[in-house]
């Protein structure tokens, strides 16, 4: 055949020009939002990479410290083991100690009241006055954490049995 008639060909070719037109705003948006998208996902990327930065990467932090939060409820005695006889009076306290292997079965413990009595917190929580009302965990050691921590001692040497940084106790008063 002869094909179609130019004029034809010339509505054909400016139709193709008009879609390119048309469609050329909308290619230029869809740019835009892609560039849109890939700023979104960098700045997520980088939010989640300070995140993981706060929280010691590339290493995962570690909480090898807790904090017991105790109350004693009434002034009570207690002989704990070599430390002797301990006086308390009522109020809060708070016990930091640390577990390198297992600080989740570590805490469990403290919390059972079965358990045959080792530390001088264990001699303390097994008074019927004295109750665990929190726990805290931390990756900071022990001691430099116990030390953050303000408030008196009540029993010179109180589970700092193991400690080398001049704590004085591992339990503390806390200020009402
Ligand atoms: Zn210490």
């Amino acid at each position: 055949m002869h094909g179609p008639p130019r004029h034809a060909m010339i509505r054909n070719s400016s139709l193709i020009l008009l879609r390119r037109t048309v469609t050329k705003p909308h290619s230029e948006s869809a740019r835009r939002s892609g560039a849109r998208r890939a700023l979104l996902s960098g700045a997520l990327l980088l939010f989640v990479i300070i995140d993981a930065m706060k929280s010691g990467f590339p290493y995962p932090a570690v909480h090898i410290s807790y904090r017991l939060h105790i109350r004693i409820h009434k002034d009570i005695q207690i002989v704990a083991g070599a430390l002797g006889s301990c006086n308390f009076t009522a109020g809060d306290y708070a016990y930091t100690g640390s577990a390198r292997r297992n600080l989740a079965a570590r805490i469990k413990r403290h919390l059972s009241a079965s358990k045959t009595l080792h530390w001088h917190i264990d001699y303390l929580l097994a008074d019927p006055n004295v109750e665990i009302i929190g726990v805290d965990t931390s990756s900071t050691p022990e001691c430099q954490w116990n030390q953050q921590l303000s408030g008196g001692i009540p029993v010179s040497g109180f589970g700092a049995s193991d400690c080398r940084k001049r704590c004085g106790a591992h339990l503390k008063s806390l200020p009402p």
